[in-house]
């Protein structure tokens, strides 16, 4: 027991944390943790990370044909970085400006996040830095949908003590997840879907909580093969999908 207090004080040294003693300095009153999981069973959360781009509309569109409602955490300037508002993407509906794509996402009922602005990673940057990543995302969205986001997801997954503080002065919920298949990465996607299937197989009924899964819409084969695939093989477990803010019981919009 000792040493495992001595191995989390030294952790937080490393990460700069100040002056932890043991474990009841584990910082949890103004810091908010991110999520990894939903807060009940048989729920299963999709969520797609780093659009809008040229996959989106259609994704969503066939999301929408079959009942499901996902989370979208975006960026402004990312994969697309011209005017969000006069940049066309083809899509089977016509031309649609990715203001126009983002638009959709809300009226169809999918949660729109924020992935910052630049997708930048998050640790070590000043407050200056982090305010404006976020607050470029959120003009950006307000201005499309009307409605101030409160979900966030870091690039890659990362925080660190300062930006935590700052996310959650800032009215943000941070979202992880407990399930990645790697779409980026030029796996298969049966590899993509084994990593998936082999977390879930493990799931006991009643108890283990549901899943948020993360997935990249700027990946055509994640859009058109993978998601698919997992839609058939979640409803084939009788889970309901939900969005991030249902899976969590939270809000997805800022008051
Ligand atoms: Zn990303």
């Amino acid at each position: 027991m000792r040493s495992a207090i001595a191995l989390l004080t030294l952790a937080f040294a490393s990460i700069g944390f100040a002056a932890p003693i043991g474990l009841e300095d584990t910082p949890s009153s103004t810091v908010l943790p991110g999520f990894r999981s939903c807060n009940r069973s048989g729920v299963f959360a999709l969520t797609f990370d780093d659009g809008p781009y040229e996959y989106t509309w259609d994704l969503a569109q066939m999301l929408n044909s079959r009942g499901i409602k996902a989370t979208f955490f975006t960026n402004g300037h990312n994969f697309v970085t011209t005017d969000l508002n006069t940049t066309t993407s083809p899509t089977r509906d016509g031309a649609k400006t990715y203001v126009e794509v983002l638009q959709m996402l809300d009226q169809l009922g999918h949660e729109i996040g924020s992935h910052t602005y630049e997708h930048s990673v998050l640790v070590g940057r000043t407050r200056e830095q982090i305010e404006y990543q976020m607050n470029e995302q959120s003009d950006l969205i307000f201005d499309a949908i009307g409605k101030r986001v409160a979900l966030m997801r870091p690039p890659e997954g990362a925080t660190d003590v300062a930006s935590d503080q700052i996310l959650h002065e800032l009215g943000y919920s941070n979202i992880l997840w407990d399930i990645d298949p790697l779409d980026y990465n030029g796996s298969t996607v049966d590899e993509q879907f084994k990593i998936l299937e082999d977390i879930v197989d493990l799931d006991i009924a009643g108890e283990t909580l549901g899943h948020i899964s993360l997935q990249h819409d700027v990946h055509p084969s994640s859009v058109r093969d993978l998601t698919p695939r997992i839609i058939d093989y979640i409803r084939g477990k009788n889970y309901t999908f939900v969005t991030v803010s249902e899976c969590l019981g939270i809000d997805a919009y800022q008051a």
